[in-house]
């Protein structure tokens, strides 16, 4: 090992950890330290004091220790889509989680176990061959962990909720170096800021969540050239408005790069669709559904598919790319919104951005239990998303400019706040949640990581 070594106090301290772990310490100067340092977002640049692949939970109590000797912040990351809003993480050991990657379907008890670094793309198919689906995303290489720690709506989020609400239990090291198992009966404070709260409050080491049998849904996209945006959107619109719980959908504006990568059909064209699940027999789901098909969509997939299909409906890259996004929650949707809409990411609007859309939530995302988390509901009816690839500073700067343009427009309808997993920029952490929420999960955070030991994308300070 030679060259760049970490500035920050105690390197020797940090060198000592090579002989304690049952994974792998990697730190500037070492061979494989880019690779090592890499997000998922391929334009993040990230430079921690050294990066910790643990195996065991273990591993991770051993870095909080010498992290919290020593001054130094922990970030766990299981993928790093959301590597963004955490910026250059100086002073920072950035625990990787991607060789945790065990999973166990527990079918009669439709219940699974994942560890830390688990993507979606592990569960979905081991869930799947017993008939059984996880509230995933919409892509198969996003980290359950992060994913559900941020909430989590996904294709069957009308139906059964944030996945977030289906958490049933999960082990954690907490930022005082304790290893824990916060459930129903342990640790109730930790086990509700985890779900929904984000990752500020301990590194989880595995997480256990329900799974639900649905084993088919009727789901595809519908396309229309992008000119058409405003008499697609507006259509929706007005069908969503009335749609039952079991219909989950979101419109869409997409200018898709001229790259080859992207397969014939869609290569540099523009588009405007509607993306659907529907968890029910597909005569019901083609009859609701029909309104939007006798506008004659230019391609329709809408089919029957295996819950595993969903992972392909949403056209999400398969691998790492620089990107930058923003996105906000809105109240409602109405006529003028989709106007403002189409102006700013229609036809001739001279939007970078490669996708705008708007997810229509509402149905069981709106219902709290007494029984859930952090995040126990969305009170919003609309959540909006624009991204754009960011191939350099420049690229990233313009796409940044129209996502903030997207959010202005449709600001007349934004709730004021945001959620957690769809904001890519450093935000306040207080735009999440309510103001009582807000104040719980800092006592929360006092109570288990008082020295502000653990980094998550987004944040939040102790009490
Ligand atoms: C292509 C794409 C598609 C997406 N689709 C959806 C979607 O359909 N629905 C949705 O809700 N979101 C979606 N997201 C957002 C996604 O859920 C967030 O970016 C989420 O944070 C990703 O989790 P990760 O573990 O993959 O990312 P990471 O960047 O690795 O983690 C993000 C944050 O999660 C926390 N975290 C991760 N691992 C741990 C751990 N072991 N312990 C404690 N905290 C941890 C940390 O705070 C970390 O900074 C999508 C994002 C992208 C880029």
């Amino acid at each position: 090992m030679s060259g760049e070594r970490a500035g920050t106090g105690g390197t020797a301290d940090i060198e000592g950890l090579r002989g304690r772990l049952a994974g792998e310490i990697v730190v500037p100067g070492d061979g494989d330290w880019d690779a090592a340092r890499q997000a998922w977002n391929l334009a993040v640049d990230q430079h921690p004091v050294a990066v910790v692949f643990p195996e065991v939970a273990e591993d991770v109590a051993a870095v909080v220790e010498v992290a919290g000797a020593h001054g130094l912040k922990v970030a766990p990351q299981g993928t790093g889509h959301s590597a963004a809003p955490m910026g250059p993480l100086e002073g920072t050991i950035l625990v990787k989680t991607s060789r945790m990657r065990d999973v166990v379907i527990d079918a009669p008890a439709t219940r699974a176990r994942v560890q830390a670094g688990v993507l979606w793309g592990d569960v979905v198919p081991a869930a799947a061959e017993h008939g059984l689906a996880a509230l995933a995303g919409s892509a198969k290489d996003v980290g359950v962990v992060g994913y559900t720690l941020g909430g989590g709506i996904g294709w069957l989020a009308r139906r059964h909720g944030l996945a977030c609400s289906g958490v049933l239990a999960a082990e954690a090291v907490t930022g005082d170096g304790r290893i824990v198992r916060a459930d129903g009966d342990s640790e109730p404070d930790l086990f509700w800021a985890l779900r929904g709260g984000g990752g500020s409050f301990a590194i989880v080491t595995a997480l256990e969540f329900a799974l639900y049998p649905v084993a088919e849904v009727y789901a595809g996209a519908l396309y229309w050239p992008i000119e058409r945006a405003a008499e697609v959107l507006h259509a929706w619109r007005e069908l969503v408005a009335a749609a039952p719980d079991e219909l989950t959908s979101l419109g869409r504006l997409m200018q898709f790069p001229p790259m080859p990568e992207v397969p014939e059909p869609f290569r540099g064209r523009a588009f405007a669709l509607v993306e659907a699940a529907y968890c029910g027999p597909e005569a019901e789901g083609a009859l609701l559904l029909q309104p939007l098909r006798e506008l004659g969509p230019e391609m329709d997939t809408l089919a029957t598919m295996s819950a595993e299909g969903l992972g392909e409906l949403h056209m999400d890259p398969p691998q790492p790319v620089p990107f930058a996004g923003d996105g906000t929650l809105l109240s409602e949707l109405p006529a003028e919104a989709v106007e403002a809409l189409v102006g700013v990411a229609g036809a001739g609007s001279g939007s970078p951005l490669v996708s705008v859309e708007v997810r229509h939530l509402g149905g069981a995302l709106a219902t709290a239990s007494p029984s859930n988390g952090a995040l126990p509901s969305i009170d919003a009816g609309f959540a909006l998303y624009a991204v754009g690839i960011a191939t350099n500073p420049e690229v990233k700067a313009d796409v940044e400019a129209h996502a903030a343009r997207t959010q202005d427009a449709l600001a007349p309808w934004s709730t004021g706040r945001s959620f957690l997993n769809f904001t890519e920029r450093r935000a306040d952490p207080s735009e999440f949640f309510d103001a009582a929420t807000y104040a719980r999960l800092r006592r929360v955070k006092a109570g288990y990581d008082p020295q502000d030991v653990i980094r998550g994308n987004h944040s939040i300070p102790p009490a």
